[in-house]
């Protein structure tokens, strides 16, 4: 057992660095400019490349994802209730609090883990301004459906698509769909900023507004035209992500090649499940994510999880807990368990991996072995 123990811990994921010769010309193009924050040099141009790199025709950049969250449902002008899913990170139902949104918990879809786009309607009322859909793991969500719904009650769509930096469906930017999209560029993306975001959206209209609400809703210089925010990203981030953009490509490429190799290994060991591949969908490589169905497998996910610490491998258990059992939200009708039997029991399954292109096959294939190895202990 314990020469199969790695010497150093291994965690899920590892921030893309840049060569630090990269950072300080950004740094010494930022100095020179004497400019460092308030839609610079660095903005501008990132604003440009993120745009080329999502195949979008607006992007608005942010400090961080959240914040953009935020400002995209005030942009919309949403109140009322929201349609979303309890499967995901805190920030999604809490950007909806922080506007006075109540967050309905929607079911969701045992394949792609998104919500179930055949239940929204049935979570309709007369509150109902929106739905906030996320794109888990950067696999897409059922657009048409969702697009179909929100037509028939004229509700807004926004997602969150914090993981599906890079995602298309059928050469499409996944950004293009829907009202507003959400990226984050947090340090754990793919694609990062160190901290930071972006705003995606097709209707061009759109963009002067988001661009005053994160700027405190100042115009010029005699008028503050609304109750805005500071949003903004500095030049420093900006200047940062345009190094780790260049990246991403080869990150990508080498995240597929570790994958397959996970896929080859656990993909026929009874009581794993893997993400299902859509047809047309170019991945985010984002995350890797398994589930442990315990009856099959002879061991709950939550004891997996456990049992590969010793060997230093620190998996975690996205999205657990649901948002549904926050204390904050567990009062709202709509977080039922028996509202909600799917993200019950998926949430008590999935099991994030080391996923970055750092690793090497040989330590893929070790968490492989270790996880298999566990089976019958
Ligand atoms: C990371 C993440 C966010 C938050 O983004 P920040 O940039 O950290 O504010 C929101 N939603 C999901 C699903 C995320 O994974």
């Amino acid at each position: 057992m314990e020469n199969n123990k790695f010497e150093k811990p291994i965690y899920v994921t590892r921030p893309l660095l840049p060569p630090i010769s990269d950072v300080t010309g950004k740094l010494e193009e930022i100095w020179a400019s004497q400019w460092l924050t308030n839609n610079g040099a660095q903005h501008q141009s990132l604003e440009k490349e993120i745009q080329s790199f999502l195949k979008v025709p607006n992007t608005c950049l942010f400090n961080n994802g959240t914040i953009g969250l935020i400002v995209a449902i005030q942009s919309l002008r949403l109140s009322g209730e929201v349609i979303t899913t309890p499967f995901t990170f805190p920030a999604t139902p809490h950007v909806l609090t922080w506007n006075g949104i109540t967050p309905i918990f929607c079911d969701i879809d045992e394949q792609t883990m998104n919500i179930d786009a055949g239940k929204i309607e049935s979570m309709i009322t007369p509150r109902t301004t929106a739905i906030l859909a996320v794109h888990v793991f950067g696999v897409p969500c059922d657009v048409a459906a969702i697009e179909t719904v929100a037509r028939r009650y004229g509700l807004k769509v926004i997602y969150d698509a914090a993981h599906a930096f890079g995602t298309e469906i059928n050469g499409r930017g996944i950004g293009t769909f829907g009202d507003i999209s959400m990226f984050s560029f947090h340090a754990t993306k793919l694609f990062h900023t160190v901290e930071g975001g972006c705003l995606t959206f097709n209707d061009s209209d759109l963009k002067q507004r988001i661009d005053l609400l994160k700027n405190f809703g100042i115009k010029n210089e005699d008028e503050v035209v609304m109750p805005g925010i500071n949003g903004k990203m500095n030049e420093v981030q900006a200047g940062i992500g345009r190094s780790v953009l260049t990246m991403v490509p080869d990150e990508m490429k080498k995240r597929r090649h570790l994958r397959d190799i996970y896929n080859v290994m656990l993909g026929s060991v009874s009581g794993i499940r893997l993400q299902k591949e859509i047809s047309g969908v170019k991945d985010s490589y984002q995350y890797y994510v398994i589930r442990i169905v315990a009856d099959e497998f002879g061991m709950t996910r939550d004891e997996v999880y456990e049992r590969l610490q010793p060997f230093n491998v620190f998996t975690r258990k996205y999205f657990y807990p649901l948002a549904s059992d926050y204390t904050c939200y567990r009062q709202i009708p709509s977080s039922a368990r028996d509202n909600l039997p799917v993200a019950s029991q998926v949430v008590q399954e999935t099991l994030s991996l080391p996923f970055y292109g750092g690793l090497s096959e040989e330590d893929v294939r070790k968490i492989s072995s270790l996880i298999i190895g566990l089976q019958g202990r």
